[in-house]
């Protein structure tokens, strides 16, 4: 009998030297982001509450671009990562590794220049006021019941905030590795260096990675290859389709999976080399409405969009 292969395996064998791993260029991480999220909040949704909201999370992350420049994290060493290859575990995963205090002082240059910002939302400084007054402990506390996923322990203002200078430390630590410290994991659909879930997922068109896909991180911007047409939260190749909003952006879709019926947004570079996986994300809300009424769920949520529930 012949074996057919699906269009991901036949990619995975005509991609042998392929780049498995791109990990976020510390640079210009943020900025980047920036500039997408301006661009996008000035994209027909000024003055709707969407392009605000895409405006403040420009704010936050040109503060965050700040926040990474002024921080120097110590990176595990040797031992720790021969013993995060033994347990198959990511070298500074979530759970594994013990965050350090740092990251509150990134927390605090990003409420500083956010509220620096003219003309800044009322609801934004009182937020960073608040931040900047309470117990480096309630910081822990909150920022722990993030990473955790529990929604009902966490202020829905704040969120993205907290959220941020974590993204800040964990980006500083993905950005200085070495790509041998981060191996494959048994688990395909969570991030090798850090274990979180990926916001969405991105084709590059660049001539390293022409025409790969590869998952994003939501928490350290990591990006790391799977093959396409297949589902990054069950895995399976078969019952995927792609929906996106008619006359809608170019350069984004939604990948729907029939056997878990879950999506996740997917980007094409070379639709739009400006796409940002964060940031095209939120601001396709649109598109998540039109899947929610088709029955499908988020597989994940957007870090800079906490929905409390
Ligand atoms: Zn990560
Ligand atoms: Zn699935």
């Amino acid at each position: 009998m012949q074996r057919i292969l699906d269009p991901g395996q036949i990619e995975a064998f005509a991609q042998r030297d392929l780049q498995r791993l791109r990990l976020p260029d510390r640079a210009r991480v943020f900025s980047t982001r920036a500039a997408r999220l301006r661009q996008q909040s000035e994209a027909g949704a000024i003055g709707h509450a969407i392009g605000e909201y895409l405006k403040l999370m420009a704010h936050l992350a040109d503060a965050q671009q700040i926040a990474l420049t002024n921080l120097e994290s110590a990176l595990p060493d040797a031992e720790q990562i021969a013993h995060a290859r033994t347990f198959h575990m990511p070298p500074v995963s979530v759970v594994g590794w013990r965050r350090k205090e740092q990251w509150l002082r990134s927390l605090d240059l990003i409420c500083e220049s956010v509220a620096a910002v003219p003309d800044l939302p009322q609801q934004a400084s009182a937020v960073c006021d608040l931040l900047r007054n309470l117990e480096s402990d309630q910081l822990e506390a909150q920022a722990d019941s993030l990473l955790a996923a529990q929604t009902s322990a966490v202020d829905a203002a704040s969120a993205p905030f907290i959220m941020a200078a974590l993204q800040v430390y964990w980006v500083s630590l993905a950005s200085r590795l070495s790509l041998d410290a981060i191996q494959e994991l048994d688990v395909p659909g969570v991030c090798p260096t850090c274990g979180t879930l990926p916001v969405a997922s991105v084709v590059r068109a660049d001539s390293r990675s022409q025409g790969l896909r590869y998952l994003h991180c939501a928490l350290c911007a990591t990006e790391w290859h799977m093959v396409r047409v297949k589902c990054s939260h069950c895995q399976t190749t078969q019952g995927i389709s792609y929906q996106s909003i008619e006359n809608g952006p170019r350069g984004i879709r939604a990948e729907c999976c029939d056997t878990c019926h879950t999506y996740r947004k997917i980007l094409y570079q070379e639709e739009d080399s400006a796409v940002e996986p964060v940031a095209d994300d939120l601001a396709s809300l649109a598109l998540d409405l039109l899947l929610s009424d088709a029955g499908y769920h988020r597989a994940s949520s957007n870090p800079l969009l906490w929905n409390p529930s």
